[in-house]
């Protein structure tokens, strides 16, 4: 099977990763922090170094200042739920996912409120207007993806950033869809909270993510439990990451993602996305040429995407498209991608998109194989 479908989750994973999850589990991976015993320690040990990797791949002054999550959504969640409050006005752009729309439709239930601003393909600097003018006095937050999981579309994050920061509003970002691809540190930009998925551009396992902070906020909990610390306190600790931590972490999931970090930092960032977007132009390029493709966005480029690519064929539902694809051993993601209001805006409400992604170990065949498949289907 060619697989194009790495902007859900990268397949294969590299070779570290998967032997160092083979061993977190046959070897050592008793609980952190939670027993005096040698493997019980070794086990913190491992989990302190996966948090010091993670710190300083994405520039947080402090390893404890990286939650491991069970996930970019989960990120995301703890985030909204822990800042916003009854009254409170929250900016989001107009491509977000489920995972930005859902949480923030449960909080509107309690007195939350939400401006959507548009995202301009062509037009960094009017993106960066329409999310100025969203904001008003009762802003809490501006939160918004990094780059769209739908178009590829990249938002001027830096930008929106600092237009945060003069005014004194925190900025959380959902880079699903860039970490391990564009930069994303708290160190080059004001951003305030970096929300990551683990096994997208990272290369670990699936159920893997963290939350990164720029410091140590008040947020509220939305999981309380268990943290191996301060065991007789009725109230959550206040430390982090204890805080958000609870329960026994998945070790094994956050070895894999300390793996994925350290095989895109050994690989270089920049030659994974070098690799990945003249993958993704070569793929844009041969389905320009294909008769009833339709394409919604520009060339992907380094400045204003991430390298992913959606289309339709023909008059086919999307689904039908991507089903047969699969029936000729190509796979891609088909559908809305859990975030319909990116295609209201490219204007596949109606039908969605089929969606190819090349990852670091994709090859130019790769696309040959999507590209023939394609014409056979636009044929047919
Ligand atoms: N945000 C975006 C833009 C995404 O593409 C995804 C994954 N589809 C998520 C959030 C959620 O990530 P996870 O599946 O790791 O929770």
């Amino acid at each position: 099977m060619v697989y194009l479908d790495n902007a859900a989750t990268t397949l294969p994973k590299p070779r570290a990763v998967v032997d160092v999850m083979r061993r977190a589990v046959t070897e050592f991976a008793a609980n952190p922090g939670r027993g005096g015993h040698e493997l019980s320690r070794r086990s913190g040990d491992a989990l302190y170094c996966a948090r010091q990797t993670a710190a300083e791949f994405f520039g947080a002054q402090i390893p404890e200042n990286v939650i491991f999550t069970p996930g970019c959504t989960y990120s995301i969640n703890y985030v909204l739920k822990g800042l916003l409050r009854p009254g409170d006005h929250v900016v989001i752009s107009d491509l977000e996912h489920n995972a930005v729309v859902r949480p923030l439709h449960k909080l509107c239930q309690y007195g939350v409120s939400v401006t959507r601003a548009h995202v301009c393909e062509d037009d960094p600097e009017l993106t960066l207007r329409c999310f100025s003018q969203a904001i008003r006095r009762t802003t809490r937050l501006v939160f918004c993806t990094h780059a769209s999981n739908v178009t590829g579309v990249r938002l001027p994050i830096e930008e929106i950033a600092a237009m945060c920061a003069s005014r004194g509003i925190p900025m959380g970002v959902d880079g699903a869809q860039s970490a391990g691809v564009l930069p994303l540190a708290l160190d080059g930009q004001a951003v305030d909270y970096i929300c990551v998925p683990g096994h997208k551009g990272l290369y670990g396992a699936a159920g893997t993510g963290a939350l990164i902070m720029r410091d140590s906020s008040p947020f509220g909990t939305v999981i309380e439990g268990g943290t191996g610390s301060a065991s007789s306190l009725r109230d959550q600790p206040e430390d982090y990451p204890d805080r958000l931590e609870s329960g026994t972490v998945n070790l094994p999931g956050i070895l894999a993602m300390k793996a994925g970090i350290e095989f895109v930092t050994g690989k270089g960032r920049e030659n994974i996305a070098r690799h990945e977007y003249a993958l993704a132009q070569m793929a844009y390029d041969g389905l320009q040429k294909i008769k009833g493709v339709t394409l919604y966005t520009r060339r992907p480029t380094p400045d204003g995407h991430v390298p992913l690519i959606p289309f339709n064929v023909g008059d086919l539902a999307s689904e039908d498209a991507g089903r047969m694809l699969s029936e000729r051993g190509i796979a891609v993601r088909a559908g809305y991608h859990c975030a319909y209001d990116a295609h209201v805006c490219i204007g596949t409400a109606g039908r969605g998109a089929v969606r190819v992604c090349p990852s670091a170990f994709s090859h130019p065949s790769d696309i040959d194989a999507l590209l023939r498949a394609v014409r056979q289907i636009s044929i047919n």
